[in-house]
């Protein structure tokens, strides 16, 4: 184990995101200098961020969010011919409604929160907050305060940073690996909401009334909506349908989530090294996939890495830099890390002790000549 080059120590752990977050807010304004702008030397991740900016001004509203508020819009349209379908005798038609229900519930509650939850939906902060509580709490069943204290104050602040953002909420070091990986993540809509629940005491009462009855409300109305409009004729069979429509890409959100990062190296808080060394390292990218693409968004399958490094930036956004992002880091020497799905779930699955089970070792030097 070596140890981090002094350089790479410095404060700069949030700059990158600052920045770009200071571009996508007030476009059109002469963006301010940073760093003192002492004529010191340009970092290696301000030098990125403003080859990102770059990209980021000369792309107009229809690429930074439009596209991902149609997939969206999309998704939201479909909802209406998948209750319809569901009514339907036939086994085709039903299946066609229950496939179509479950996509366009993946688009919504795994793109939207996430999007929503990085406030990238809005350029006006009122507006973001309100699409989180919709995306997070209707949509998602999760406490939107919980899912932006877990995602973004940890998660992305604090990324593979032992005992704050190394994704251990994901392990289940009690679960065996068939069962963890394969029919544990079935569970996950009902785990979601019991989860929130537990979170409720952290809140105000304002709050806590308010998650209960965004979530009641989400989850209510999908119900209503399939005894109502599809004609379920019992309340059993409305809900087992619900249960299949959520969880229909439950096994794939979870292995997305710790395939990225578990595995990479993990810094000790005491000893991070600089953001761009953190993200490089700790990232990694799996390829494009189109059905993944739509549903999770290419900020969680294709373009983590550019996520990571420019959290603001939407799942388009995000495509469009990942050629300057990457050009650049392999300029520089810096990792890129990219693995298809099945080879992180081989990994996984042979090597589940060592990955999901036993401590992470701590990397204090990122292995970088
Ligand atoms: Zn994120």
């Amino acid at each position: 184990m070596q140890n981090v080059p002094e350089e790479w120590r410095e404060g700069e752990e949030r700059m990158g995101e600052m920045v770009v977050k200071r571009i996508v807010d007030s476009e059109g304004k002469k963006n301010e200098g940073q760093g003192g702008g002492e004529g010191e030397k340009e970092s290696l991740m301000m030098e990125l961020t403003k080859l990102v900016q770059k990209v980021v001004k000369e792309s107009s509203w229809w690429e930074r969010r439009g596209i991902d508020c149609s997939i969206l819009a999309a998704a939201f349209l479909c909802l209406a011919p998948a209750f319809l379908l569901l009514g339907s005798s036939q086994v085709l038609y039903f299946s066609a409604g229950m496939l179509l229900m479950g996509m366009a519930h993946g688009v919504i509650t795994i793109k939207g929160t996430h999007l929503a939850s990085h406030g990238s939906l809005s350029e006006s902060q009122a507006w973001a907050k309100v699409w989180a509580v919709f995306f997070i709490e209707i949509c998602g069943s999760f406490s939107a305060q919980a899912g932006l204290q877990g995602h973004i104050k940890m998660h992305h602040a604090h990324t593979n940073v032992i005992g704050l953002g190394d994704s251990s909420v994901w392990k289940a070091p009690f679960l065996p690996r068939t069962v963890y990986l394969f029919i544990a993540p079935l569970a996950v809509p009902i785990i979601t909401p019991l989860v929130a629940l537990a979170h409720l005491r952290e809140n105000s009462a304002a709050v806590m009334v308010r998650t209960i009855l965004m979530v009641t409300l989400g989850l209510y109305s999908q119900y209503w909506l399939l005894i109502h409009v599809s004609g379920f004729l019992s309340p059993l069979s409305a809900l087992l349908c619900m249960l299949v429509c959520r969880a229909m890409f439950s096994v794939t959100f979870i292995h997305v989530n710790i395939f990225q990062h578990i595995g990479l190296h993990m810094f000790s808080a005491t000893s991070r090294p600089k953001r761009i060394y953190q993200m490089t390292h700790g990232v990694l990218n799996l390829p494009r996939n189109s059905l993944l693409d739509w549903m999770f968004g290419h900020s969680l399958i294709n373009c983590h890495v550019e996520h990571h490094l420019f959290p603001f930036l939407s799942d388009n956004m995000c495509l469009k830099v990942k050629p300057v992002v990457s050009k650049y880091l392999m300029e520089k020497k810096l990792p890129y890390q990219e693995d298809s799905y099945f080879s992180r779930l081989r990994l996984f699955f042979n090597k589940y002790q060592e990955l999901m089970v036993f401590a992470p070792p701590i990397t204090e030097l990122v292995g970088v000549q």
